[in-house]
């Protein structure tokens, strides 16, 4: 704890994107205090225990690629890994873990706690200190004022957050913990564009009132896979999950109660996640389906409290226990908290750069929830970058970027700075054109370099990313210098094209069929190949065509992201532009020719003229100087 009143960046809020921020502007050495409300609090998990899944399992690999936190508190916590979709490509595979939450929270305070550079203050912030254009500090509820070089605000859903159960309603940020009011109205006196969402929870029940012995059981991998590069295996006890379903008599009471729901009743303004809908919302959208499957899995290794996955509801609590009773298994369950819907403030994400600095007040940046965004991962990966940016410009040096060629973190932030969000965004892997490079596996491979080169990355992992990456490159290089001509290759059983052309063992791992242990029975000097790197040539190989054919295409879109266009620029100047699209361009003041090419509607031939406007407006410049 510190009472220092001038730091180099300040983080608010002590959540998944408050974390990674605070932790990433302390690692490349800024003088980092994290405010937040209670030190207790700090990681903890507002929704599901579980991290990862499709699309956020990606991300929570790029974090700890770039040495941030969640993967490794994952490690620390997980009583449930199990790589989804095992069965198809790697491209699409998602690493998740369900997490003991006493355990999660307990292992990221304990970063928090250890990391250098980092001071925790607990106290509420309640408004932004500035310039005309630059942000000089923080004001705390208690009057204290705290002067800082940049701001990273991640105040999740507790900006003029708003409990609802059926007809009652609690201001709050969530259950049991106060709004943050005041700093949603120095947003407001900013000029920030606002807007509200929601989302919601399923009620928690008393695991030890639920009939498992009826339950079908889902056991974790075995062995689980740690999300950490940094771990080999995960000593924490692994536990089941029990699996149910909402029937006939279910979905009769909810249909019957639905215009009690917060949601149907018109009591809430704001738009909720499509893709993680409440029970009410799956009833009355999917009416002809009569099932709907429930996970019900444990909080915790001692903790009797379960998560009910699929049933998040706003409906009244005595609607709940009703119709939660109807569930097979469930029948005699208690209801520890009551499900609720909760509505927040959101800062519409396209008022930020690629950096996530506000483009409104220099060194003012926002990450997580606040952006519009659901789901720890996601916040967590904005956090990170808004951490490092904060730091860089705190310093004086230069912005950390990710390209959505290079990064499922590049993806989304792109996503949120040049489309906005209509409803919470969440990531998934179609949302990445990009996908057979941006593979779970490769994520060390795809950004280690780059955070060795910002400085976010640790001697400890940079050692070890150097070791792994070398012995890697040597196998790669070996299987590429080992070769085989088509007739001796149908020989040892393998069926390709008798096509007279030589193939390595690198080639002909691109099959399907064809493993690296094919490999090793022809080429004795591959036998003593750790198994984790033959697994990686494998997929690598088997990407190896795609990737070549994407090159070209990847290497225009970075091209173009170079290309930035200057703070300022006159688009009026550009003529054969039409009026629409100037002011889509003036709207969204893109931060590249790259970014400018991704909004809607803007055509080849605008972005065309955008460039040699672009070029003419450099070329001036040189010439002024
Ligand atoms: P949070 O984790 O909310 O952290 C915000 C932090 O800021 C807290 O530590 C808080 O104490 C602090 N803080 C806030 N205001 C101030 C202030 N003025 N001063 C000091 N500190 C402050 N995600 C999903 O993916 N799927 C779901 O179904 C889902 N359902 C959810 C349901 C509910 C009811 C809630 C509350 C969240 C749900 N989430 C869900 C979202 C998930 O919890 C968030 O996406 C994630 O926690 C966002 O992280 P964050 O860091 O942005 O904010």
């Amino acid at each position: 704890m510190s009472a220092e009143l001038r730091y180099d960046v300040i983080v608010v809020g002590g959540g998944h994107a408050g974390t990674e921020a605070a932790a990433a502007s302390a690692r490349v050495g800024a003088r980092t205090a994290l405010v937040t409300h209670r030190f207790d609090t700090i990681g903890t998990l507002s929704c599901n225990p579980a991290i990862g899944g499709l699309g956020k399992g990606h991300l929570v690999r790029e974090i700890d690629a770039l040495d941030g936190l969640m993967a490794r508190v994952t490690d620390k916590s997980g009583i449930q890994f199990r790589m989804l979709n095992r069965r198809k490509g790697p491209a699409v595979r998602g690493p998740r873990a369900q997490a003991d939450r006493k355990l999660y929270l307990e292992a990221m305070q304990q970063e928090i706690a250890a990391q250098d550079n980092l001071y925790v203050i607990e106290a509420e912030a309640a408004g932004i200190i500035k310039t005309e254009d630059q942000v000089t500090g923080l004001r705390l509820a208690d009057g204290r004022e705290i002067s800082c070089g940049s701001l990273v605000l991640t105040t999740g859903t507790f900006l003029g957050g708003l409990i609802h159960i059926g007809e009652t309603k609690i201001p709050a940020g969530r259950m049991g913990e106060e709004p943050s009011l005041a700093m949603a109205q120095s947003l407001r006196e900013l000029g920030l564009p606002l807007g509200r969402l929601k989302t919601g929870t399923p009620a928690r029940l008393d695991g030890r009132t639920i009939d498992w012995n009826r339950l079908e059981m889902q056991p974790a991998d075995n062995p689980p896979v740690p999300f950490s590069t940094m771990n080999s295996e995960i000593t924490v006890p692994q536990i089941e999950c029990g699996i149910t379903r909402t029937n006939a008599k279910t979905h009769n009471i909810i249909r019957a109660n639905v215009n009690r729901s917060a949601m149907y009743s018109g009591q809430i303004e704001g738009v909720g996640p499509r893709y993680c809908p409440s029970v009410e919302d799956k009833i009355v959208k999917f009416a002809e389906r009569d099932s709907h499957q429930i996970f019900l899995e444990p909080e915790g290794l001692e903790d009797s409290t379960v998560y009910p996955n699929g049933i998040s509801t706003s409906l009244p609590e005595e609607v709940q226990r009703e119709f939660i009773a109807t569930i097979e298994g469930l029948e005699k369950a208690i209801i520890l908290q009551p499900g609720y819907a909760i509505e927040y403030d959101y800062v519409d994400p396209r008022a930020l750069r690629p950096t996530l600095e506000t483009k409104a007040l220099a060194g003012f940046y926002l990450a997580g929830q606040i952006n519009g965004t659901t789901g720890y991962e996601e916040a967590g990966a904005q956090g990170l970058v808004a951490g490092l940016n904060a730091a860089f410009r705190a310093a004086g040096s230069k912005p950390a970027q990710f390209s959505r060629t290079q990064s499922y973190i590049g993806v989304m932030i792109d996503d949120l700075v040049t489309r906005g969000v209509s409803e919470p965004y969440r990531m998934f892997t179609s949302r990445a054109e990009y996908r057979l490079s941006l593979r779970a596996d490769n994520a060390d491979q795809r950004l280690t370099p780059q955070g060795i080169a910002l400085g976010c990355v640790g001697t400890e992992r940079q050692k070890h990313f150097e070791q792994r990456f070398s012995a890697l490159n040597e196998l790669r290089d070996l299987t590429r210098s080992l070769t085989i001509s088509p007739s001796e290759a149908a020989k040892n059983g393998f069926k390709i094209s008798q096509d007279g052309v030589r193939r390595s063992a690198f080639d002909l791992m691109s099959y399907p069929e064809i493993g690296f242990e094919d490999m090793q029975r022809v080429w004795p000097e591959l036998s003593d190949a750790p198994a984790d790197l033959a697994e990686q040539i494998k997929i690598d190989a088997s990407y190896a065509v795609y990737m070549e054919r994407q090159q070209s295409d990847i290497d225009a879109i970075q091209r173009d992201e170079a290309r930035m266009i200057p703070d300022g620029f006159n688009y009026s100047s550009i003529s054969g532009l039409s009026n629409e699209l100037r002011h889509k361009l003036e709207t969204s003041k893109p931060s590249s020719i790259g970014q400018a090419g991704r909004i809607d509607g803007i055509t080849p031939a605008a972005l065309t003229l955008l460039l040699a406007h672009v070029k003419k407006h450099e070329a001036d410049q040189l010439g002024a100087a």
